[in-house]
């Protein structure tokens, strides 16, 4: 048996490479985590699945592969991930806002793999179309209709891979953080608070914290982060009505479980994010707060003034062409999975790229569109 494989990170990415490496092989696995199993990002996703087109083929089939294995949990008795499919509306208030809606329509329409079946709506023909007597469609220009638009619970998913890892014999070293990844040119180990590590392969899955490991072995991701706040409100109405998404306002909102809505707002895409990975508020700033209410409430009248009954801050890790990268770097034993802010969807295709590439050198057909070596000035370890 070959030697230890380590991840670091205990978010959805560590807990499903964990769960394919230990499925998949008698390697030891050792998953270093310094707080808990879906401390960070992933607990604070608003943790959308399901099929919604996709820039690329590479997106769609790295979507298409987490629905199919998600339905295999999830139809799994023993498992007990709350999650619902409820639809997803993205609605245009101005000419250009409609003008970008027809273009993803005929573009979702136009793909040859079958891109997802949206309708798309102009004027008041929404209106006529579907009962939304909560939503405000006086301003509605034009909208996209995804009917398959879906959330999990993503916290309660990352336990899931991580019970399934631990009952194949992975290891998950909660509390301890990796301080320092060994070895010159090749990864030899990893120091940990509790001390050093041998390790034949490292991978990184921390999340907004990848870019800090790997550049600590000269390694520079192609990465930027945007703040991503979310407030998760009361709703005592309870009434039904799909995810909205306006992007001329940056909300989006969907239900939440027991009466909440919870309400998200995107700060910008690669070219407005920051390089840096600036340390992340605990709370909503009141301005952002405040706006994002205002805006939500010009969707959804009833959400004037709601009660706040949680709220959080995370960082969306942004990629150049939205893609994620996944895979093996330059630095020998060294892989990393990072995404476009789609990690929830994509995680399980993260754990079977990555595990076909440790375990079988297999590059995987997704190799071309997530390798770090599609950039300019990178390069990998592919074996030749
Ligand atoms: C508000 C918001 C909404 C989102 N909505 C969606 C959505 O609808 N659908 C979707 O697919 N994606 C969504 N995303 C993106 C998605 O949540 C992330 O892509 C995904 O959670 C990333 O998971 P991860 O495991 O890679 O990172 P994380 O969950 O951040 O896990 C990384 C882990 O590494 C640990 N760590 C870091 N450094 C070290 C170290 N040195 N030693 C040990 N441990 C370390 C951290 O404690 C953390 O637990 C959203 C993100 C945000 C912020």
């Amino acid at each position: 048996m070959a030697g230890t494989i380590g991840v670091v990170g205990g978010g959805i990415t560590g807990a499903s490479v964990a769960y394919y490496l230990s499925t998949r092989s008698d390697r030891r696995v050792v998953v270093f985590e310094r707080e808990h199993v879906a401390a960070r990002t992933t607990a604070k996703s608003a943790g959308y699945v399901g099929f919604h087109g996709g820039n690329t083929r590479t997106h769609r089939e790295l979507m298409r592969y987490g629905i199919r294995l998600y339905n295999e949990f999830l139809s799994d008795p023993g498992t007990d991930v709350r999650h619902r499919t409820i639809g997803g509306l993205e609605l245009a208030t101005t000419a250009d806002g409609r003008a970008r809606l027809q273009s993803r329509y005929r573009a979702t329409r136009d793909q040859e793999d079958g891109g997802g079946s949206a309708e798309y709506f102009e004027g008041d023909a929404l209106a006529g179309s579907m009962l939304l007597p909560d939503v405000n469609l006086d301003a509605v220009e034009a909208a996209l209709f995804w009917p398959n638009y879906g959330f999990v619970e993503p916290a309660e998913l990352a336990e899931e891979f991580a019970a399934r890892a631990r009952r194949a014999g992975a290891e998950f070293e909660t509390g301890t953080e990796v301080t320092d990844i060994l070895g010159s040119g090749t990864v030899t180990g990893v120091e940990t608070g509790e001390g050093s590590v041998d390790i034949d392969h490292l991978v990184l899955a921390a999340g907004p914290w990848n870019e800090q490991l790997a550049s600590s072995v000269g390694l520079d991701l192609p990465v930027r982060y945007s703040v991503a706040p979310a407030l998760l409100v009361e709703d005592p109405s309870g009434n039904a009505y799909p995810s909205l998404t306006h992007r001329e306002s940056g909300v989006y909102l969907r239900q939440h479980h027991d009466r909440r809505v919870f309400l998200g707002h995107y700060q910008g895409d690669y070219h407005e994010a920051t390089r840096e990975n600036r340390a992340i508020p605990d709370a909503v700033p009141p301005e952002t707060r405040t706006r994002i209410l205002e805006r939500a409430a010009r969707l959804v009248p009833r959400l004037e003034r709601p009660t706040v009954r949680d709220e959080w801050v995370g960082l969306r890790s942004l990629t150049p062409d939205r893609n994620p990268i996944i895979g093996w770097t330059d630095v020998d034993g060294l892989s990393v999975a990072t995404y476009n802010a789609t990690g929830i969807q994509h995680a399980p295709a993260a754990g079977d790229i990555l595990s076909r590439q440790i375990l079988d050198d297999d590059p995987t057909r997704q190799y071309e569109g997530v390798s770090v070596s599609r950039f300019d000035g990178y390069t990998d370890g592919r074996p030749l």
